[in-house]
């Protein structure tokens, strides 16, 4: 072996053997030392693997003059979307939230619809949007999905569906749903916008309930920048949809429905589909920086670190951490500063729960529901940076920063807080 090769296996295995990173607290940028990384990193940085490839099929969208309505490659990205969930149709349209809508119009939702408390506010929005009342329900502590129990609780002679969400792109127990659906006369759908490349029992996300809506915006997994769609077994459901989708026509000048404009353009579908070209690689990046923290973060106290499923497919595209202040001697906030100043740009999600967000807080029924897993859950989770932005060392570096925090949590405490008094 030449010495120059000698020298780089050596250089590898010490980096794969490296201990965690742990330092003396004074190299915190707290401590007014310079920040780890020069640029923010932010959480949800969109993957764009293949910047040609996008430009040739934009290029190809130009030179043909179509660019909405119906083109070739919003035709080639639904089913593509449809082949691979394994459902008979997927509807692309403009992004989730919208997804969304048409999908609680086409299936004649009012009245009062279930669903966590604990998920990204558009969940909520587009119920309110299409003049449902969002009832919140609390999440299982261990799953931070909704909580069938609970859901039981809350079902009134109004409600007419409950609207479950994959968060993390961790399925929720549709079993349980499903029989708590059909036994009370309720109509199950399932927001998805995690869950792309996910399954459940070995089934893709995507066939569960009368519909699933995906979100392809530039922060998710597979993205369109912004881009959604809904997925389902149902003929005419679908037929609905693309009806609703395209403000109600059919044909060139006949108008059957109140629809609205909720079209996928060809230029997002040229971003869609190539960001399908690169999937595998997007998974395995997350993927080996999802093991990479685990591996830096194992058995530091106070700091879970969220687990996928290993027998499930996963699109490993959320680091969460759940921080255990007492356990870790700082809060989930106070840990979030430390990262900031280092130039890590960690999430609160989804501080402080849709129900106590100050749109909602007086929407419900004049008083706020105490859902206590979901106010827990609030104050400790912090999403971290991942994608294919990072490398393993920047993962490693920004691991122990946490790790340096968390063994020196009553320095740090003592300096924030002076911080804060300054
Ligand atoms: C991103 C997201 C949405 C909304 O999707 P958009 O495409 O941004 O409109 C809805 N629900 C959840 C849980 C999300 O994370």
């Amino acid at each position: 072996m030449g010495s120059a090769k000698a020298a780089l296996v050596t250089q590898s295995l010490r980096k794969q053997s490296m201990a965690p990173l742990t330092s003396h607290w004074a190299s915190l940028a707290v401590f007014g030392n310079k920040p780890a990384f020069a640029e923010p990193l932010h959480v949800g940085r969109p993957n764009l693997p293949d910047k040609q490839a996008i430009l040739d099929r934009i290029a190809g969208a130009l030179d043909r003059h179509w660019l909405t309505n119906g083109g070739p490659l919003v035709t080639e990205f639904e089913c593509r979307i449809a082949e691979q969930v394994g459902v008979r149709h997927c509807v692309a349209v403009a992004n989730g939230t919208i997804g969304l809508e048409l999908a609680i119009r086409a299936l004649g939702l009012t009245g009062e619809v279930i669903l966590p408390a604990f998920t990204f506010i558009a969940t909520a929005h587009a119920l309110s949007w299409q003049q449902v009342a969002p009832v919140f329900g609390d999440v299982d502590r261990v799953t931070h999905t909704i909580d069938a129990y609970e859901i039981e609780r809350l079902i009134t002679p109004r409600t007419t569906a409950i609207l479950g969400v994959h968060l993390w792109g961790r399925a929720c127990n549709v079993e349980e749903l499903s029989e708590l659906a059909v036994e009370r006369g309720l109509t199950l759908f399932f927001d998805a916008a995690h869950a792309f490349g996910c399954t459940h029992h070995g089934q893709r996300i995507g066939r569960f309930g009368a519909c699933e809506v995906f979100s392809f915006h530039a922060t998710k997994f597979v993205h369109c920048g912004e881009g959604g769609a809904v997925t389902t077994d149902n003929d005419e459901l679908a037929e609905r949809l693309r009806l609703l989708r395209n403000f109600g026509f059919v044909g060139y000048d006949n108008v059957t429905a109140i629809g609205t404009n909720a079209k996928m353009s060809e230029l997002s579908a040229a971003v869609g589909l190539t960001s399908l070209d690169c999937m595998s690689s997007i998974v395995a990046a997350n993927q080996g920086n999802h093991a990479t923290y685990r591996r830096e973060l194992a058995g530091l106290r106070g700091i879970r670190l969220l687990a996928y499923e290993p027998n499930e497919a996963s699109n490993y595209q959320y680091v969460v951490l759940e921080v255990d202040e007492r356990a870790a001697g700082l809060s989930r906030d106070e840990l979030a500063a430390v990262l900031a100043a280092e130039n890590v740009l960690a999430r609160r999600y989804f501080h402080p729960g849709c129900h106590r967000m100050e749109a909602y807080r007086g929407a419900q029924l004049g008083r706020v529901p105490e859902l206590p897993v979901t106010e827990y859950l609030a104050e400790r989770v912090l999403a971290l940076p991942t994608g294919m932005q990072l490398d393993k060392s920047s993962i490693a570096q920004i691991a122990g920063i946490v790790r340096t925090a968390v063994e020196n949590a009553l320095a740090v405490r003592g300096r924030l807080s002076q911080r804060r008094a300054a």
